[in-house]
């Protein structure tokens, strides 16, 4: 296992990139902690695929280094860097059976035969086809030999990483759920470094101690799944982060105090004078419809079983407010407030800090 470096890594697939546009994968700087599940989250053409394909090997970034604890492998080639991929789609042996597909990285390296097949045995019962060890994987579904490739991806034991790219594409859903609590438990089990890349909020905070967001080939956050919902650093991940995801209202901002339309709403925190498109963000969860506050005009109310989504209009604009389950929604709700201490404030998309509090 290692802990991997990115410095000043950027690529463009382009031969002579002239401005930023031109580069898939924006400046980057990030340690990968040895021994964490990250999950690489961003909408499909962000970029994810291009930075995993760097970090083992299959692309050579067009400008910085990568280290595996310390030591440059920039030029390495994949199979100097001893890292298991799987991709999004299966990559297996048709001829082979599923047992001799699995023991392939093992006896590659040279593994003893009892060992092969112990492992062997271990990662078919992970994956679910212990009764299917014989068979070849040519008339496999495509479920089953994705399967065959995760198992594939975990069999080493030895590797300094694992990578997944959308690996649960093909797999049905309830497999799915298993499959990632398996993977779980095996990063609980061999506290290997593993990058889960995905497009979908659920299985990357479902899956990780750290979300890395990718947005248009930059990363714009790394942080819990807890920092992604309060303290979103940019509004791409509030909008994308959270179910309605968070609502982005035009203002100006003072100190502790927010002007929204001539409205004036308290902050919970000093955010000194910020410059630029300046907008207070606010999840969902932390508004509350009734008596007091700004005029909103509600339009919809969708039940979604835990809670209701309540679709309002807020100044012209639609704001999406979460109520119980068991609240009635009816006419007298007329106004919305604010929880003052949930409030962020961006300018130009980027959370402004609050003074004074330590960047909390
Ligand atoms: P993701 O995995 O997040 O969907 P990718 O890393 O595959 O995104 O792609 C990022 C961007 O790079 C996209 O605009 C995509 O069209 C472009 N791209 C990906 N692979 C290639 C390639 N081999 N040649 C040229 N452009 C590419
Ligand atoms: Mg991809």
């Amino acid at each position: 296992m290692a802990r991997i470096t990115l410095e000043n890594l950027a690529h463009s697939y382009l031969p002579n990139p002239q401005g930023e546009e031109d580069f898939a994968l924006k400046e980057l700087n990030h340690d990968w902690i040895d021994g964490e599940a990250y999950a690489l989250l961003g909408a499909s053409g962000c970029g994810k695929s291009t930075l995993l394909n760097i970090i083992s090997g299959l692309l050579e970034p067009s400008q910085g280094r990568i280290l595996f604890d310390g030591q440059d492998v920039t030029h390495a080639p994949t199979a100097e860097r001893n890292i298991a991929q799987v991709f999004q789609f299966p990559v297996v042996y048709d001829t082979m059976t599923v047992r001799e597909n699995l023991a392939f990285p093992l006896k590659n390296r040279g593994e003893d035969a009892s060992y092969v097949a112990r492992r062997v045995q271990e990662i078919a019962r992970m994956i679910g086809m212990e009764d299917v060890l014989d068979r070849r994987a040519r008339g496999l579904t495509a479920d089953a030999k994705q399967k065959i490739s995760l198992g594939r991806g975990m069999v080493r034991e030895d590797v300094n990483a694992l990578l997944f790219d959308e690996p649960l594409t093909v797999i049905d859903p309830h497999m799915k759920w298993e499959l990632r609590t398996q993977l779980k438990s095996l990063h609980h089990e061999f506290g290997h470094t593993m990058i889960y890349v995905t497009h979908d909020q659920t299985e990357a905070l479902t899956f990780a101690d750290k979300v890395v967001v990718m947005y248009d080939g930059r990363v714009v956050q790394i942080g819990t799944p807890e920092e992604l919902f309060e303290r979103p650093a940019h509004t791409f991940v509030g909008y994308f982060i959270g179910s309605p995801g968070m609502n982005v209202l035009p203002a100006t901002v003072t100190g502790h105090r927010a002007t929204l339309a001539g409205h004036e709403v308290a902050l919970g925190r000093d955010f000194g004078r910020p410059e630029g498109n300046v907008a207070l963000g606010v999840r969902p969860e932390y508004l509350r419809l009734g008596a007091e506050g700004l005029p909103v005009t509600v339009k919809r109310v969708e039940d979604v079983g835990r809670h209701k989504i309540v679709r309002a209009e807020l100044f012209g604009q639609e704001i999406s407010v979460i109520a119980a389950e068991d609240e009635e929604i009816g006419a007298d709700q007329t106004r919305v407030s604010f929880d003052p201490a949930r409030i962020n404030v961006y300018a130009n998309d980027w959370r402004v800090t609050p003074q004074g509090q330590g960047g909390a």
